[in-house]
């Protein structure tokens, strides 16, 4: 008898411990995956094939991996077939669903007949090189097949190098992410012995209005004909959509632990101990201090490449002007407050100056994630 009732605490014990799995199984996570080009716009043009019927195959074939092996994850495509889809109608489509992750598939071209081969990604900012403004260009140009576009998309040129110079100061708020996904596609590329071109930086306009970690990735080029032929094989496009899906896996594995440390972070209660020596912008967060709450809230309203004046023109005029780097950038913010309701409050205002700002955290001086 008492074996028994042993049994069922231990069944209990079992469903107890086994029921947060449940609940995180419940939490989807939505990636959506865009086939460049479609319906009139066919895409970079090669031999026998054009790029938007394999950036279809392999995003199809992709979303076939995830959905497959993935309880948890929800896959959403703006394109399931041969239709022609406006730019921004991508972007919009990953906002409408809350996406956590976006990845636009294309293929490159450069001059035809050209032997330049392999794949690269590109996440939002400004191009460094000729050849990845040239990239840029190709891909944005097809918003001239939409009907006013100047309109649509405030009269930038997509071949106007000019248009480009808004993306130095786009606020991106999930560079990183991006940028870690990216690492992990051309990782995965590499191992499939793919040519990896390396992860860049593009203005393209299909990741301008995403509102999640974005990329946008070229599977190869149209122009070299072992390639071209290559891309077109069903072989091929299973190469080309497991790397990206093992990418994901990496990917996913990274947002899991994020979000379950998260939960952990929000947790109010931090030990004297945990602010002592810390030497990152500890001036920053000074006010900060204030007994309670050890977290900082300021608003990011741009980043930069570059070092800025706190003059510069480009903080309209703004006052309390700080920043903090990562990697490379530079990250500005305005405002400070260790109380989150006025920092949103703040956002309001301050979006109509820049309407991609956001509000971002800081603990003992360092971003908090
Ligand atoms: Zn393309």
């Amino acid at each position: 008898m008492n074996k028994l009732i042993l049994l069922h605490i231990f069944f209990l014990a079992v469903l107890f411990l086994f029921s947060p799995v449940i609940q995180a199984k419940d939490k989807k996570i939505t990636v959506v995956i865009d086939a460049g080009h479609g319906g009139k716009d066919s895409g970079a043009k090669g031999s026998t094939v054009n790029e938007k019927v394999i950036n279809l195959a392999v995003a199809l074939k992709l979303g076939n991996l995830i959905a497959d092996n993935y309880d948890d994850v929800k896959v959403i495509y703006t394109r399931k077939t041969d239709k022609f889809i406006e730019l921004d109608e991508r972007a919009n489509i990953a906002n409408r669903n809350k996406a956590d992750l976006f990845i636009s598939i294309h293929a490159n071209a450069v001059k035809k007949g050209s032997h330049v081969i392999g794949t690269e990604t590109f996440t939002l900012g400004l191009a460094r090189t000729e050849e990845n403004l040239d990239v840029a260009k190709r891909e944005n140009s097809v918003i001239m097949l939409e009907d006013n576009y100047l309109q649509k998309y405030e009269n930038f040129d997509p071949n106007s190098t000019e248009s480009y110079i808004i993306f130095e100061f786009m606020q991106n708020k999930h560079l990183e992410q991006s940028i870690s996904f990216a690492s992990e596609i051309q990782k995965a590329f590499t191992t499939a012995k793919r040519v990896d071109r390396g992860v860049k930086q593009a203005g393209l306009l299909v990741l301008r209005k995403t509102s999640m970690p974005s990329v946008l990735v070229e599977l190869g080029f149209m122009t070299n004909k072992d390639e071209e032929k290559y891309m077109k094989s069903a072989a091929g496009q299973n190469v080309l959509a497991a790397a990206l899906y093992n990418a994901f896996v990496k990917y996913k594995k990274e947002y899991d632990k994020r979000t379950a440390g998260q939960n952990k972070t929000v947790a109010p209660a931090v030990s004297p101990k945990q602010e002592v020596n810390e030497e990152t912008g500890k001036k920053e967060i000074n006010s900060a201090h204030a007994k309670k709450d050890p977290v900082v809230y300021k608003i990011q309203i741009l980043i930069s490449p570059k070092k800025l004046s706190a003059t510069d023109k480009r903080f309209k005029g703004y006052k309390n002007i700080s920043y903090y780097q990562d990697g490379k950038i530079y990250k500005y913010t305005c405002f400070e407050s260790a109380n989150k309701e006025a920092a949103d409050k703040k956002l309001l205002q301050v979006k109509k100056d820049f309407s991609g700002a956001f509000v971002v955290a800081f603990k003992n001086g360092k971003r908090n994630l």
